[in-house]
């Protein structure tokens, strides 16, 4: 990373085609340093409800441009944003203090999601029904279900809300995106190349806010159509159930706590390696991170030996200095919270093997941490950690195994390593998931479903599973 970056901007509101100063602002925290870097514009009722209007009003236009132009359109923003991507990601690394490489993959990895639902909005389809009389044509549409409410989270600024906008756009719909307050002005940076590549007023409008105020208001709006939120399995039923009450359409992308499940046949090492990379990615504040790692005996001491010496020769420092793997946690509730899973999960006798404290005492730094015998009562093994702490626990069976995956609410991802194609076929079957990893990190790529079960949530936030997200059925009957 060059020591030339650009100053961190402030973060205005986006209604209507036009950016507005909102009604109040907030600080922005850097959480590398703790410093404030910028202010953030918040939304007053009658900006969401502008917001709101703007756009229902774009929608009966928008939803009429071509599935080429649409198409053609992104694709200029998804350019852009490649051609932006080293500044975009040195504000990502500000705001959120992942480390700029892993901001930059987030920015370009933006770029290819945009392209990918340009080119599916072109392949959505109706179909002919034949009819039981010649006189009679049976017809089914596909049209957009209208304008989207989005919700979108801290821990990655730019992909949680490019995957909404992409889809919803691709199909047809406008949006009101309420971005994350914490990490606002990356997604901003979005906003802004969808502006720049020609999108008409009103079809993409951002707010920001408090988010229960926001949500409440937007959910019950009537021009909303479809509620998409990302974040914590607490609010999305909350939210979920909001949506309900008015009837609206809903995706719900929530919480995890994913198995990792080694068997000794697999390449352990290898295994270690690659789960620990997965596990400290974004400090662990990942929704697919995998959380409960699950070692077969004979496996055991290996890959503890492995996972740990991964865990320990990771670089943690400002995501801005070169060399640095790991950031600091996105803000001071992540650390709170890793700091009182540590605790409990000693007192209830788990074994810290590394890390397991903060870092310094500025900026909120934990340790990369690795526990082990860890009862099934600790608060690590029941909550997600959202944040850089591995559990690691052993297994003498398959169906032991099973058993301890599929204990939790949530069904999220899961991930296993293994060298035998029946365990590979039965783990298939068995493991409450809404996606399966096995012997690799495969999971979020656009093309690919991204969704969970259970607790996690409904609904896909990839591949054409996604479109679905975003369009009503219609049925059109003529008798000749
Ligand atoms: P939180 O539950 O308060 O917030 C999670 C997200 O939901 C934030 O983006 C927040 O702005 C939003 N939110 C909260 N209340 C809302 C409401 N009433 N209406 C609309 N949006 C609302 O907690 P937090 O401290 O920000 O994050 C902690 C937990 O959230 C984590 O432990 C993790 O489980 C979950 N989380 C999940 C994801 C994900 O990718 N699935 C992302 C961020 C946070």
């Amino acid at each position: 990373m060059s020591s030339s970056v650009k100053p961190y901007p402030d973060t205005q509101i986006y209604i209507d085609g036009a950016w507005r100063a909102g009604a109040k602002t907030i600080a922005v925290i850097d959480p590398a340093t703790e410093a404030e870097i910028g202010r953030l514009s918040l939304a007053s009722e009658q900006d969401l409800s502008d917001a709101a209007s703007a756009a229902e009003r774009a929608f009966r236009e928008w939803r009429k441009v071509s599935p080429l132009e649409r198409s053609k359109l992104m694709r200029r923003a998804a350019q852009l944003l490649r051609d932006r991507a080293d500044d975009i990601a040195a504000i990502m690394t500000r705001e959120q203090g992942k480390p700029f490489g892993e901001a930059k993959l987030e920015t370009l990895a933006g770029g290819d999601t945009i392209d990918w639902f340009a080119e599916e909005g072109r392949r959505t389809y109706g179909r002919v029904i034949p009819s039981r009389s010649d006189a009679v044509r049976q017809i089914v549409t596909r049209e957009p279900v209208g304008p989207v409410a989005a919700f979108t989270p801290w821990n990655f600024p730019l992909n949680q809300a490019v995957r909404k906008v992409s889809a919803a756009l691709a199909s047809g719909c406008t949006v009101v995106l309420k971005g994350p307050e914490e990490t606002p002005a990356s997604c901003a940076e979005l906003v802004k190349v969808f502006v720049d590549a020609g999108l008409p007023a009103g079809v993409l409008n951002l707010v920001f806010g408090v988010p229960a105020e926001v949500s409440s208001y937007l959910i019950a709006h009537p021009a909303i159509r479809k509620i998409s939120f990302t974040g914590s399995t607490p609010v999305g039923k909350l939210l979920a159930s909001k949506a309900g009450e008015h009837m609206k359409r809903a995706t719900m992308e929530l919480g995890g706590h994913a198995p990792a499940i080694v068997f000794a046949d697999a390449d352990v090492p290898r295994a270690a390696k690659l789960l620990a990379s997965a596990k400290f990615r974004n400090a662990g504040q990942v929704c697919i991170s995998p959380t409960r790692f699950m070692v077969e005996d004979a496996a055991y001491d290996e890959f503890v030996e492995h996972f740990v010496a991964t865990a320990r020769a990771i670089k943690v420092g400002n995501g801005l200095e070169d060399g640095v793997q790991m950031g600091p946690l996105a803000n001071d509730r992540r650390l709170a919270a890793m700091e009182r899973l540590v605790a409990d999960a000693r007192e209830q006798g788990a074994k810290v093997l590394t890390g397991g404290e903060r870092v310094g005492r500025e900026g909120y730094f934990f340790a990369p941490t690795v526990l082990t015998d860890v009862p099934l009562s600790a608060r690590i093994m029941n909550e997600e950690p959202f944040g850089p702490i591995a559990p690691i626990s052993r297994f003498s069976s398959y169906q032991d195994a099973i058993v301890e995956a599929n204990r939790l609410p949530y069904g999220l991802a899961a991930y296993a390593y293994t060298r035998s194609s029946a365990t590979s076929a039965a783990l298939s079957d068995d493991v409450e998931t809404g996606m399966l990893s096995i012997n690799h990190h495969g999971l979020a790529l656009p093309e690919t479903p991204f969704g969970g079960v259970k607790d996690s949530g409904y609904g896909s936030e990839g591949g054409s599973e996604a479109m679905e997200a975003y369009l009503v059925t219609k049925f059109v009957t003529e008798h000749r």
